[in-house]
């Protein structure tokens, strides 16, 4: 296992996200079917979301990779791209997925609604996909944060090899009077 593992894993498993369970994300209503005008929309945004958590967290093999993946999807506006891109062009698909997902129900997050109408169903279909883009992103940067690298296959006292990732990722000391410093404290102290 490696970060990039434990990325693929994070990823692969929200893949697999049914609507229903995206809706209850997004906190919206619950599309009508599988394969309804909301469920597909709730869909692409999923998969949008887990492309670009892919590619951004893919450069980084250590545990600053959930923190690079969310300040791509933060600083570089990835996140309103995916919300933005996300309500359909067409007047009537538009529609359906907002009646489909009870957007008529979103109390405007921008000031006030646009004048036009399908405008503003657009801004309440783009409110939904924002939230759901927040918390697929947050759902796998806390997987990334739970996991913790194994040690090096060559025999150790955990805590003590130096260039093993688990033994560098938390501190190994133990209270005992005139015990070692563990390699994770011999690297913050020189660093400091
Ligand atoms: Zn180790
Ligand atoms: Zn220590």
């Amino acid at each position: 296992m490696s970060y990039i593992q434990a990325l693929t894993e994070a990823t692969e498993e929200r893949s697999g996200y049914s609507p229903y369970r995206l809706a209850d994300m997004a906190d919206c209503g619950s599309p009508d079917r599988l394969d309804s005008s909301g469920a597909l929309f709730l869909c692409s945004v999923r998969d949008a979301v887990m492309e670009h958590v892919t590619y951004a967290g893919s450069d980084w093999d250590d545990d600053s990779m959930p923190d690079m993946i969310e300040k791509s999807f933060m600083d570089n506006g990835i996140a309103h791209e995916i919300a933005d891109g996300a309500p359909d062009v067409y007047t009537f698909t538009r529609w359906a997925e907002f009646v489909d997902l009870a957007a008529y129900q979103e109390v405007p997050e921008f000031g006030e609604w646009p004048e036009d109408l399908t405008d503003a169903a657009g801004v309440a279909l783009y409110q939904i996909a924002e939230r759901l883009v927040s918390a697929l992103v947050a759902e796998v940067c806390e997987h990334l944060r739970n996991y913790e690298p194994p040690h090096v296959n060559y025999p150790h006292n955990p805590g003590y090899l130096h260039d093993c990732p688990a033994c560098e990722s938390r501190c190994y000391c133990t209270d005992d009077p005139g015990h070692v410093e563990c390699v994770y404290c011999a690297g913050q102290s020189e660093e400091a």
